[in-house]
């Protein structure tokens, strides 16, 4: 059997509902369907989780929020209407409303973005509602729960034939709703497909696919064909958002293959993301992502790799400002840290005072406002002329390099430019790929 998440654009309005089914009714084998809210319509348009975020901050300022609910309520009665369903919504649309005008909390508002749409699109497929807060455990702290959600999910889903969950939250014992990080129906997605053992985890976006590089930046990037767990999480850490960073833990763990699909164009193959795949051809990449808004402190020591302890006093330093560390780039007589400014924010100056007094360095360099590349490929660090072609390709288009490491495994290269240069060093790097 298969679980299929189709993710808010594809389900942004009566349209797209309309592919869904189809897509739906094309394989019996796709027997319970996640949804997400619906997502914007156009580029101006809102996402239906954003409103109702709005909502729940306008009431909980005891601010009137009538006008952003009634633009939800539109949104869902028009979906309604436009699919002829007979479905009565009203009563649901004013019970949420009601529960947000008395103080229901944050969570909880911004799941029924998923519940209606779930709602909706079982009595369109004909498919039985299952509440996510029935199924998805959170525990008292709100902790994802796996152990207890596995088995209500193999309990429940067993007398189900076909079904409909919404995605993005689930419930504490006594009912209180927790949702998921934004983007989060993928991991809900992930976790029906283990619960009832599926042979596929299907996730239908708007893209073809995980594209090699963002299409918001590079022109008409290719789709990768097939892409490990492992690259994966390397592409989605470093900025591409196609698939929730944990949503790959769940199948990865019982070996689902998941397929990322458009729902615009499903006859498309798409990307499969696999446990293990053969190594890419030599010279050649998987796909490249990147972020902005990086600063890279460097120390520099005459001997500094013969000093024992001084990368863990430079670290320590980190650590006792609460700074989360991003990479820690070595050279023979120079250490580096990226940090990401929203973690350094106001610490900038006691750390670079901490590092003087520990470390005790003959200079010390910062480079705020960096961006990083991820260059990404199975069994890419083994084979030659990787670096060679980033580096042309960046000297071509006039980017300066400002740091470059090999990343926490075998499969990437980190790559450290000005902010400004970003999209410039994307396309670049891409299109040296591209016709490999
Ligand atoms: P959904 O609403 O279906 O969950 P998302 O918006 O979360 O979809 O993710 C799909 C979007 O991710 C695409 O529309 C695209 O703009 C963006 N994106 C960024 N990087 C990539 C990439 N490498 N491959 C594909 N899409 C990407
Ligand atoms: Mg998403």
């Amino acid at each position: 059997m298969i679980v299929a998440k189709f993710g808010g654009s594809s389900l942004a309005d009566s349209t797209q509902f309309v592919k869904v089914k189809d897509v739906v009714n094309s394989d019996t084998r796709r027997r319970y369907i996640i949804p997400s809210a619906p997502g914007k319509r156009n580029s101006k348009d809102h996402k239906i989780t954003d409103l109702l975020y709005m909502c729940y901050q306008l009431a909980s300022h005891g601010l009137n929020f009538d006008e952003v609910y009634a633009i939800i309520e539109e949104r869902y009665k028009d979906i309604c209407n436009e699919l002829n369903l007979s479905l009565q919504i009203d009563k649901t649309l004013n019970e949420i409303k009601d529960k947000i005008k008395n103080g229901a909390s944050r969570d909880y508002s911004a799941s029924r973005g998923e519940y209606l749409n779930a709602i909706i699109l079982s009595n369109y497929l004909g498919f039985e509602f299952i509440d996510a807060a029935e199924l998805i455990v959170f525990d008292k702290k709100g902790n994802f729960d796996s152990e207890t959600t596995e088995k209500k999910v193999q309990l429940r889903l067993s007398e189900v034939s076909y079904g409909v969950i919404p995605g993005f939250y689930g419930a504490k014992e006594n009912g209180e709703i927790v949702t998921f990080s934004r983007g989060g129906s993928d991991i809900t997605g992930s976790i029906i497909t283990s619960g009832v053992d599926g042979e596929l985890y299907e996730n239908w976006t708007d893209v073809s696919g995980f594209l090699m590089a963002d299409p918001r930046i590079v022109k008409n990037p290719k789709p990768i064909e097939i892409i490990t767990y492992k690259e994966l999480r390397e592409l989605s850490y470093m900025g591409a958002p196609v698939l929730h960073e944990e949503a790959i833990f769940p199948v990865k763990k019982a070996g689902i293959p998941i397929n990322i699909k458009n729902t615009n164009f499903p006859e498309d193959p798409g990307t499969m993301i696999v446990n293990d795949h053969t190594p890419i051809s030599s010279g050649n990449i998987t796909g490249i992502s990147g972020k902005k808004d990086f600063t890279v402190i460097s120390i520099e020591k005459t001997l500094l790799n013969s000093e024992t302890g001084i990368l863990r006093k430079l670290i320590s330093v980190f650590e006792t400002n609460d700074i989360s560390i991003e990479h820690v780039p070595t050279g023979i007589d120079s250490i580096s840290v990226v940090v990401s400014n929203s973690e350094l924010n106001s610490k900038m100056n006691k750390v670079i005072e901490e590092i003087r007094i520990y470390c005790n360095p003959d200079s010390i360099s910062c480079y705020p406002n960096m961006a990083l590349i991820a260059v990404v490929g199975r069994g890419m660090i083994k084979a030659k002329g990787v670096s060679a072609k980033v580096f042309s390709a960046l000297g071509n288009s006039g980017v300066n390099v400002r740091m470059i490491t090999q990343g926490s495994s075998e499969l990437n290269i980190i790559i450290g430019i000005e902010n400004d240069d970003f999209d410039k060093a994307m396309t670049a790097i891409y299109e040296v790929f591209e016709n490999d």
